[in-house]
């Protein structure tokens, strides 16, 4: 049951392909595994197509909504499933990546901490956009964090409370400098997130900055 969704801006540059490539990865990633998105984009499909009407051509292609929603529903050409798996860190036994990374390339899991793993993502239409893939052990914190930009996250794998709400498989996630936060994953398992971060990330305390600095934050 997924709970946490984007906001429509987001839905509807994905539907526009206005998005930069790493915010159209987290929010592609999340709209392939939610019933709810999918309905809405198709909404603001229409809504759109009405919208495109009164604007430019030289703004948007007027198949632009149609091409997207067509790319969202094809299912991945054999060869880039195939390959998807190879340029990604290995996933826990029964977890797939999201079709959103299957351009992407990420380094191996790298240490940050005890019981602490991330990977670095590259999007080959955005490379440096900073997006990453975070796998913390069950009843592990992050370290309290705040962001000067906006950072999106997409569960791909077990849950975390950061104080504000629970988010679980399938919810994603926006917050921005207003939001103080410190992710705990529940003791029940390991999680795996899917990143963007917009601007730096501002830790709190000397430890936390040097593993901010050490992923390059
Ligand atoms: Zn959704």
């Amino acid at each position: 049951m997924i709970h946490h969704h984007p906001a429509d801006d987001l839905l509807l540059g994905l539907a526009a392909g206005d998005l930069t490539g790493g915010v159209s990865v987290l929010t592609a990633s999340h709209v392939e595994t939610c019933t709810y998105c999918r309905e809405r984009l198709r909404t603001l499909e229409i809504a759109g197509g009405l919208l495109l009407e009164d604007l430019a051509p030289a703004t948007l292609s007027a198949d632009a909504l149609a091409r997207t929603m067509a790319a969202i529903d094809a299912p991945l050409p054999p060869s880039a499933a195939a390959t998807t798996g190879a340029r990604l860190p290995p996933p826990p036994e029964g977890m797939k990546w999201p079709q959103a990374l299957g351009d992407c390339t990420a380094t191996a899991w790298r240490w940050i901490g005890p019981g602490m793993r991330w990977s670095r993502v590259t999007v080959p239409s955005d490379p440096a956009a900073k997006v990453f893939l975070l796998r913390i052990g069950a009843g592990r914190k992050l370290a309290m964090h705040t962001h000067a930009g906006m950072e999106l996250t997409q569960v791909l794998y077990g849950r975390f409370h950061d104080g504000r709400d629970l988010f679980g498989e399938g919810d994603f996630d926006e917050t921005d400098s207003t939001v103080h936060h410190q992710p705990e994953v529940l003791a029940s398992g390991e999680c795996i997130c899917l990143a963007y971060v917009g601007g730096e990330m501002v830790f709190k305390g000397m430890l936390a900055r040097t593993l901010g600095a050490l992923m390059g934050m």
